[in-house]
């Protein structure tokens, strides 16, 4: 895939038709003590409250409703722990399609059961002798299934790319904009809609500092390959951007930036004690690396990418 055929502002309009009737436009909230600390007007998109609790539930989605009768008969194959295993399994109960979803083995419980509540049938492997990746070509390979990626594809990107689009539709131009950044399907998609809507607004991509391939890629420009980073934003734990995302990103984002995960709990705490939302670290990112930037005066939309922690696990980070 040397030349994709990348996505563009009209595919994110497109998705955002296909995806109404079931995604939730989700909610927009202000805070008064952030606006004051900050001295400026910030939105908050909360996809916290999208659907199965992530922002991941548009681009899968936007993705399943354009298989063919083939491919749904066939189904769907994913392979991750997190929110887009989550995502693909829900948004294929929707559709009647058939999912397999491919999980370690010593995935949470919580979100194995989750996966499984939602209808999908779950392929454990040992992530440390087996090759997820693998597993799911060959799942693809045998019965004709359809493998969705979690964020290099450009069905994902348009679909991830409709919450900025609803945001800048509800409020109008923004001055600066952050997005967390894992793989890059919801930055790129972000992106799109940004430079469409809003082309004045400055657009920043945030990561955990453990992990800063993205920021590595996008100054050196090659996509650069780490190591799976030790921090506690695991829906941004990816070892490198997509050959979708990257060039989408580097030509339309303004800069990459990075946290550290004391940042995260602090905006976490922030969120739970202020706002009264559950965020999960990852969802943190962009209102953590907001929060250092001097943005007096500005307009700033910050996305609250998802809300999926457990309850205990997220106790236990707020009283260390
Ligand atoms: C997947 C995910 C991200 C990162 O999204 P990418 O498209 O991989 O960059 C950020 N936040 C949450 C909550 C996620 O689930």
């Amino acid at each position: 895939m040397s030349n994709p055929a990348l996505p563009a502002y009209r595919d994110v309009a497109a998705a955002a038709r296909r995806i109404a009737a079931y995604a939730t436009t989700t909610p927009v909230m202000t805070s008064r003590t952030t606006d004051e600390a900050f001295g400026a007007k910030v939105y908050f998109k909360c996809e916290n409250f999208q659907r199965m609790g992530a922002f991941k539930f548009r681009g899968a989605m936007n993705a399943l409703l354009q298989f063919s009768e083939e491919q749904k008969t066939a189904g769907v194959v994913a392979y991750s722990s997190g929110n887009h295993a989550q995502a693909i399994a829900l948004a294929a109960r929707l559709l009647s399609i058939p999912a397999t979803i491919v999980m370690p083995s010593d995935a949470p419980t919580a979100k194995m059961a989750a996966t499984r509540g939602y209808g999908a049938t779950v392929v454990e492997y040992d992530r440390y002798t087996e090759d997820r990746e693998q597993i799911g070509c060959d799942l693809a390979e045998r019965h004709g299934m359809t493998l969705i990626p979690p964020y290099d594809h450009p069905h994902i990107i348009a679909g991830q790319g409709t919450a900025v689009k609803e945001l800048l539709e509800e409020i109008g131009e923004l001055d600066a904009l952050f997005v967390p950044l894992g793989g890059g399907g919801l930055l790129a998609g972000s992106s799109l809609a940004a430079r469409q809507l809003a082309p004045a607004c400055r657009i920043f991509g945030v990561e955990p500092e453990a992990g800063n391939d993205g920021q590595q890629s996008f100054h050196s420009g090659r996509i650069v390959h780490i190591d799976t980073p030790g921090t506690i934003a695991d829906g941004a734990q990816t070892q490198h951007l997509g050959e979708y995302t990257f060039p989408i990103i580097r030509k339309k984002v303004d800069d990459i930036l990075t946290v550290s995960d004391a940042e995260l709990i602090e905006a976490m705490r922030f969120f739970a004690e202020r706002m009264k939302l559950v965020v999960e670290p990852t969802g943190c990112l962009g209102f953590a690396a907001a929060r250092r930037e001097r943005l007096t005066g500005k307009r700033i939309g910050i996305v609250i990418s998802g809300g999926n922690v457990d309850m205990r696990r997220f106790a236990e980070l707020l009283s260390s």
